[in-house]
């Protein structure tokens, strides 16, 4: 079922027609994480837009290669400083032991968040070999330049001869002067400050490095993804994402060594999400405005309430598009509660219809309003609008589940067209799930007497039994969170 997809693409900063470069097969290729620390919720919500997107593709009939990569090297501090040393420096643990602790919390959050794994999830570490390969390539072709050891790309040359630097974030030369964020340490080694660098010499103490032609050193963060995306997807492939705080220089550069190396643009569309805001700003750890999924789903935060499950959290971001801020606060998830439950028993309802009458009034109405809801996935994925459209089925399938409207007023065939499709874009590409099923509400139960057992202990000061369901449970990989408002549990 091929549709008629249209796409914003930040490269032409408009909407486009989808087109492919190969009828059946997608290449998408999105910037993963860096695994330093815990990812924020900001992280989360790029992660789960492009889940979406990746499901949504499947659902058209694609068959997609999503390869999202892991950054565990080169992506350095302003300071200079590479987050994977600094988060191993602070934690006194090996630099990858800091990269295997944090990427499976990763792994963990998106699993909690219902989303699939990526085809191909390749580490920049892993691919040195591509990286200095690359290097050369873009030295051969005369846009890079090496300086005591250390290479960088020539930008002010790649602009003037290309005329395509820029265009991606619409930053001019000029402008770029002293902002680039990438090593400022050797900012006097460059021959003009917008250079960057593609490989960098490293210090004796520095723990990461590799021998390459030019020096023992590390890659600069921004050649992984040329090098991964290139080695997995091709020298062209269809989608680039991530967020929209990437673009520059993260993705600028990333385009100026593809087209250096291999005289192409990498990507057709560049996919942009927006910043998740906490009180009207950006997310971020280092500011310290920042929420983690499990403050969330256990309610141990000073900016919520209560404990909100996973699937509320994400129906909450499914209310907003994925290129437009969104504002985290306890309202909207209050509201996102209600709705997602009135979601879920709506579709229970839908459920279990069952009309044996050939045609009926209402087939063409009720079949135009859940076509809809996918006509709205078409128009670059737009999750609230499509969440709107299923909305306006929900009083419908109510009444006809109350007898307000009678059952024999749409057909067996309208019913089961109308099942299919809001099950499918909710569970399968949304990916939510019904945490009121069966099982889960099994497993809530026993849960629940578990920590009411743990809770009296605990009054009792009876710290052995306490410690023991504690222990118990976590060797069972579940985690307790004690706060003040009483103890949640998660999946570790
Ligand atoms: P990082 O680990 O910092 O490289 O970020 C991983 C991904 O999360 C990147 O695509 C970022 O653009 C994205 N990201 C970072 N902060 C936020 C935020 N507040 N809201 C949405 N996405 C974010
Ligand atoms: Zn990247």
């Amino acid at each position: 079922m091929k549709r008629n997809l249209q796409l914003y693409n930040s490269l032409k900063r408009e909407k486009e027609t989808f087109v492919p470069l190969h009828e059946t097969h997608v290449g998408m290729y999105v910037c993963g994480p860096t695994v330093y620390s815990d990812v924020h919720l900001g992280n989360c919500r790029t992660f789960m837009s492009f889940d979406i997107i990746y499901r949504y593709l499947m659902y058209c009939g694609y068959k997609v290669r999503y390869v999202r990569n892991i950054t565990d090297v080169g992506h350095l501090l302003d300071d200079g400083e590479d987050r994977i040393l600094k988060g191993a420096r602070l934690q006194q643990l090996e630099p990858m032991e800091v990269v295997q602790k944090y990427s499976n919390g990763f792994h963990d959050m998106m699993r909690l968040f219902n989303t699939l794994e990526p085809s191909i999830e390749p580490r920049a570490t892993g691919h040195i070999v591509e990286q200095i390969e690359l290097v050369q390539q873009i030295i051969d072709n005369g846009y890079g330049y090496e300086i005591n050891g250390s290479v960088y790309f020539d930008t002010p040359k790649f602009a003037t001869q290309t005329g395509e630097y820029g265009k991606l974030s619409g930053r001019v030369i000029e402008e770029l002067v002293s902002e680039s964020r990438d090593n400022l340490k050797n900012q006097d080694e460059k021959r003009h400050p917008s250079d960057f660098a593609i490989w960098m010499k490293a210090a004796p103490e520095h723990i990461m490095k590799w021998n390459s032609p030019w020096s023992v050193g590390f890659p600069g963060w921004h050649l992984e993804c040329s090098a991964m995306s290139t080695k997995y997807l091709g020298n062209q492939f269809d989608i680039h994402g991530g967020g929209n705080d990437l673009k520059f220089p993260h993705h600028e550069n990333e385009i100026a060594q593809n087209v250096s190396s291999c005289g192409c643009q990498p990507a057709r569309y560049w996919l942009h999400t927006n910043m998740l805001l906490l009180n009207g700003k950006k997310m971020s750890k280092s500011d310290g405005n920042s929420i983690s999924p499990v403050e969330l789903i256990t309610g141990d935060s000073e900016h919520i309430s209560k404990a909100y499950s996973p699937m509320v959290v994400k129906f909450f971001m499914l209310q907003a598009h994925y290129s437009a801020p969104l504002d985290l606060s306890d309202e909207g998830l209050l509201a996102a509660e209600k709705g997602f439950k009135r979601l879920m028993d709506a579709i229970k309802s839908l459920n279990k219809l069952f009309s044996t009458v050939g045609a009926g009034n209402l087939d063409n109405e009720l079949k135009a309003m859940a076509d809809a809801a996918l006509t709205e996935m078409d128009d670059d994925f737009s999750t609230p609008k499509a969440l709107a459209k299923l909305f306006e089925l929900v009083p419908k399938i109510n009444s006809l589940a109350d007898g307000k409207i009678s059952i024999n007023e749409v057909s067996t065939e309208a019913i089961q067209y109308i099942q299919k499709i809001v099950n499918d874009l909710v569970f399968n590409v949304f990916g939510l799930k019904d945490e009121q099923d069966g099982q889960h509400s099994a497993v809530d139960g026993l849960m629940e007497l578990i920590l009411n057992i743990r809770q009296k202990a605990r009054e009792n000061k009876d710290w052995g039994t306490s410690d023991q369901i504690r222990d118990g449970l976590k060797a069972a990989g579940i985690v307790v969170k004690d706060s003040k408002e009483g103890s949640a549990w998660v999946y570790e």
